[in-house]
């Protein structure tokens, strides 16, 4: 299948869709495999959950990915005159096999690839907020430990770069 982000949390791919909207990761021989069954397709032999839709009934494809995101729609279109890419629209004949062109599974990658940028910015704010809270114990330690072999709260102060009224009001309470 597709596209799996660093932290393995995000599995993506460029699904082809069904009429009814279904989106499918795979194919067989006889067309593209969805999930669930509705009656309107053959049930596919190998997995009874499944049914397969013949490849000319495909009217596009989007991105997907595990945790639910849904890019938008590339519309297939039937004649060479009606593709434009740059309006989503691919051309593809009825009797070829419907997965999407090498040139729309890279443009949906693209966008799979947008949808986890902010994801990975928020996972970068939170491994800097766990150093953050590391730093801050390590600081509350040492300042106890320093507090303890007799240091003023000037002294502590000026290590920490604040005056001895701050550095009082931050850890004398917790002596
Ligand atoms: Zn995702």
């Amino acid at each position: 299948m597709g596209w799996v982000s660093d932290d393995n949390e995000h599995e993506g791919w460029a699904a082809a869709v069904a009429p009814d909207g279904r989106l499918s990761g795979s194919s067989t021989s006889e067309g593209m495999l969805v999930e669930g069954i509705t009656g309107h397709y053959k049930p596919d032999r190998m997995m009874p959950d499944y049914e397969v839709v013949p490849d000319s009934e495909i009217i596009g494809w989007r991105g997907a990915c595990q945790c639910g995101w849904r890019g938008e729609l590339w519309e297939r279109v039937t004649s060479p005159e009606a593709a434009d890419f740059s309006r989503r629209r691919e051309y593809l004949a009825y009797d070829e096999f419907a997965h999407a062109s090498n040139e729309v599974e890279n443009a949906i990658h693209d966008e799979w690839k947008t949808h986890l940028a902010p994801l990975e910015a928020v996972a970068g704010v939170k491994a800097a907020a766990r150093e953050y809270n590391q730093a801050g114990h390590r600081l509350d330690k040492t300042v106890a430990a320093a507090k303890a072999a007799g240091a003023s709260w000037a002294d502590i102060g000026r290590a920490v770069g604040i005056s001895r009224q701050s550095a009082h009001e931050r850890w004398a309470d917790r002596q």
